[in-house]
């Protein structure tokens, strides 16, 4: 069975959008692979290396850090930042 593909909107604390993603399956969202970024508002530099810190482009908080996960680059979230996101 396909996984399901959710398309959602990821916004800062503060109010403002920092990405529209695809989110696969159920759950808290905690992570954005960056392959599955529709619209980054952030402004991620393309080729990013890992460790870099992602910050909010209009209240400046840490939104969060890149990592590999599961072989890919993705925004490891700092949930305390970003308005919660659970789907199902
Ligand atoms: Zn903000």
């Amino acid at each position: 069975m396909p996984e399901r593909i959710t398309t959602i909107t990821v916004s800062c604390r503060c109010g403002e959008k920092l990405f529209k993603y695809q989110k696969a399956g159920k759950g808290r969202l905690i992570k954005c692979f960056i392959g599955r970024l529709l619209a980054d508002y952030v402004g991620i530099p393309e080729g990013v290396g890992l460790g870099v810190e992602i910050f909010c482009p209009a209240c400046k908080g840490r939104v969060g850090t890149t990592q590999r996960i599961h072989g890919s680059i993705a925004v490891k979230l700092n949930q305390g930042q970003i308005q919660g996101i659970r789907i199902g």
